[in-house]
């Protein structure tokens, strides 16, 4: 039986917020000196948000009629963009059909790099409703947030010993944050979360290292202050070591083919996670293998492309398409870039689609949990309420 719902006016903010500062140039991250494409043509940014068709102005309250919303069925999707989320039923709702179409949350990327290539904006218009930022320069926290519908959250610069990672290579300018030894680098940690970052990102295996002992205070004090610690941790060895410090979540899948004391330290125990960025280093088979254990001893995988080194505007086709070879079928690699980000990082409002949630919001011309590869190419984008695509 079709169950059929009106959603109509809520409350509150939509997904939109803040954007970092910008930044100038391309990079290559990690030791995958790989060239970078140049960038795409300007976005889609600044196109005035409305209703029915693509920059149409906003009247009022959208219902997406006729849609299947994937996972639940046959439901109509009511958005207000004056409140950016989904609501209840009105008759009096501008209606798109959408019937014969696919509706999903739009997505979040769990590793970005916006400082560097800065395209909020154009992100968003292409479905991306937040990323998280796990690089930028200090001078970026706090600074006065501009307007996007993009939602941002951010670690600020890596904290490094002196001469660490990034600081000697693409991240000169203010990447990393050094300092040497505990009591300094739980000053650090303080005076980052203090300045506006949510998350902390450390590198280890990547050049000077931090000892261990002050690997752990530092995510000693960032759980203490409630902020997941990320690591950038490429081979077996620094996995492992990030795994005995405390931190949260692997930044990258690693490269190097994880032994079995790496994996169980990864997967046993407290939804430990891994940000996929599988293309962003080649999907190399030992890379995507590493992703399949990871996820078959119970980590959580969260999709992200490592935005700056990679330079896809949007939602990933290539990342998708190693996501599947690492064995996530359509519902999985949709998990990946929406409920499960959502909830690791605390994004209550997106992920679902569901009452007052936000009214972020993908269409697609055929079914992604079947066709996972569509998900790169939605039909329409909504985001807050207001259509982008
Ligand atoms: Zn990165």
């Amino acid at each position: 039986m079709t169950s059929r719902i009106l959603w109509v006016l809520a409350a509150s903010l939509g997904c939109g917020g803040v954007a970092i500062g910008e930044g100038p140039e391309a990079f290559a991250e990690g030791e995958a000196e790989r060239r970078v494409p140049a960038p795409p043509p300007p976005g889609e940014a600044g196109r005035p948000p409305g209703p029915g068709a693509r920059g149409a102005v906003a009247t009022g309250v959208v219902t997406l009629r006729g849609g299947t919303v994937v996972g639940q069925g046959l439901l109509d999707v009511a958005m207000d963009p004056a409140t950016g989320r989904i609501v209840e039923p009105s008759a009096a709702d501008t209606v798109v059909d959408v019937s014969g179409q696919w509706l999903t949350p739009a997505f979040i990327d769990s590793h970005v790099h916006l400082a560097y290539y800065p395209i909020a904006d154009e992100l968003a218009a292409a479905g991306v409703a937040a990323a998280v930022d796990l690089a930028s320069p200090e001078r970026t926290l706090g600074a006065p947030p501009r307007a996007s519908a993009l939602r941002v959250i951010t670690s600020g610069p890596m904290i490094t010993p002196p001469a660490g990672y990034p600081t000697q290579s693409w991240g000169a300018d203010g990447y990393g944050a050094e300092c040497q030894g505990t009591p300094a680098c739980q000053g650090v940690v303080t005076r980052l979360l203090d300045r506006g970052a949510q998350l902390v990102k450390l590198p280890i295996g990547h050049g000077p290292d931090h000892h261990p002992d002050t690997l752990a205070a530092i995510a000693t004090i960032a759980h203490a202050r409630g902020a997941l610690v990320a690591a950038h941790a490429l081979q077996d060895d620094a996995a492992k070591r990030a795994a005995a410090a405390g931190m949260d979540v692997l930044a990258h899948t690693p490269v190097e083919a994880l032994t079995a004391d790496t994996l169980a330290a990864w997967t046993q125990g407290d939804g430990r996670a891994v940000i996929s960025t599988l293309a962003a280093f080649g999907g190399a088979p030992t890379t995507v293998d590493n992703l399949r254990r990871l996820r078959e001893g119970g980590a959580t995988v969260l999709y992200g492309t490592d935005l700056g080194n990679t330079r896809v505007v949007g939602i990933s086709a290539e990342e998708i398409a190693l996501l599947a070879a690492a064995g996530l079928d359509g519902a999985a690699i949709l998990d990946s870039g929406t409920r499960a980000p959502a909830k690791f990082w605390g994004l209550d409002d997106l992920g679902e689609i569901g009452l007052g949630k936000a009214g972020c919001v993908l269409v697609f011309d055929r079914d992604p949990l079947a066709n996972p590869s569509v998900l790169a190419t939605p039909a329409q984008v909504w985001i807050n309420g207001a259509r982008q695509r």
